[in-house]
Order: structure tokens, then sequence, then C-alpha cells
């Protein structure tokens, strides 16, 4: 089956077929059109499954981006949280390739590196925010962005964030986005942390 039989878009469609992939993933194929759908979603799956382009092409068909439309700076409408810089850096490039013929605007918040050229992405509007919650804490604490807007969150890698001890960030975090959202989680376990926090 096609990415475009999943309900995608032909600008998304093209950014895959550009890619080389010829076919959806098994997870691409059954998480696609439930995202699409604007459901919650809570998927087993590990790395290597495809699942980054199972949450990011329906998420950035979702936020139906167009350049006009004007947003305040550091309020994104996506968060991506993820436990490890690579996968965070890995999940940003995703976006940009996916998201080539759709332009979002992307903005990567890690440790380990310095503030300041976060603080100049946050600067402007942001669609796709991806970042590991210890960061994104020290960001707020700072008021330089704000998840008022958030209209989808995913939760990325979500056993090994609580392996890291996680937990009490990503609590925090949820109090300060919208009740009112999509959210998905991706967990390649479902222990009895994660089906709580679920
Ligand atoms: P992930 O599980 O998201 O880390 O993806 C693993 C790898 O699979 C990445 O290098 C992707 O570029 C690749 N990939 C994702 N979807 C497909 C697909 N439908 N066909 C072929 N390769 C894919």
């Amino acid at each position: 089956m096609p990415f475009v039989a999943l309900g995608l878009v032909a600008d998304l469609a093209r950014a895959v077929a550009a890619q080389g992939y010829t076919a959806p993933t098994p997870i691409q194929s059954q998480a696609i059109p439930m995202i699409l759908a604007g459901r919650d979603l809570l998927a087993a799956a590990q790395t290597g499954t495809g699942k980054t382009a199972a949450f990011t092409l329906p998420l950035l068909q979702r936020l139906q981006i167009h350049e006009g439309r004007v947003l305040p700076a550091g309020r994104p409408r996506a968060l991506v949280l993820t436990p490890t810089r690579e996968l965070a850096a890995q999940i940003a490039d995703s976006v940009r390739v996916y998201g080539r013929h759709v332009a979002p605007r992307t903005a990567l918040l890690v440790g380990g590196v310095s503030m300041g050229p976060q603080f100049d992405a946050l600067r402007r509007r942001v669609d796709v925010l991806v970042a590991t919650p210890g960061r994104l804490l020290d960001h707020l604490s700072q008021k330089t962005v704000s998840l008022a807007g958030v209209e989808i969150l995913v939760l990325d890698e979500a056993d090994r964030m609580l392996d890291l001890g996680f937990l009490p960030a990503i609590r925090r975090l949820l109090a300060l986005v919208p009740k009112r959202r999509q959210t998905l989680l991706f967990s390649a376990t479902f222990a009895d942390p994660i089906r709580q926090l679920a």
C-alpha cells in the first residue's frame, strides 16, 4: 500500500518517495491513519521500525503549516519529547527531511550545548519543538518558551525516558501543555510505570 493510500497529502508522500521508501512499514501503516484522524495513540515500537516517520509525517499534515500564518514566537504547536540529544537531533532532521515541501520551523532544545542558539531559535515562530525533558524545563524556568499552544504532544521512547529518571520532569511538562491536545506515546515496552503514565 503506498503512502498516499494512508491519507498523506502529496507534499509529504513526495518527500518520502525522495528518501527511497517504496512502502510504509507496519508501524507506519497502523499509526498514520489514526494520527491523521486526530486520535491519541499508544504504540509499541522500537528504534529501526520506522516509528519516527510514523509520527512525523501525520504530525506535519495535521499542523497544516503555511508560511503566511503569523504565530507568536517561541510557542510551538507540536512538542516531541525524547530521551537523548542524539535521538532529538535525528528527529529534528527527520522533520526537516519529511517536511521539505511543507517548510516547518523546527527548534531543537537539548542539554550539553550552550543555550544561546536555542534562545535565538525561540525568538521566531516554532512549529515543531524537539526536546529532551531537562533542557526544556530549563527554558521554561527562564520563560523563553511557552507550551500553552501545544496541539500535539509526542512522547518518544517513553520507557527510556523513565529509565533515565525523567518521570518527574515529564509530569511537570504534562501540567504545562493544554489538556485538549493529541497525545502520541511510543515505547518499546509497556511495564506498569508506562501504563500509569499513559
Ligand atoms: P526509526 O525507527 O524511525 O529510527 O527509523 C529507522 C530507519 O528506517 C531510518 O533510517 C529511516 O530512514 C528508515 N525508514 C523509515 N521508514 C521507512 C520505509 N517506509 N521504508 C524504508 N525505510 C524506512
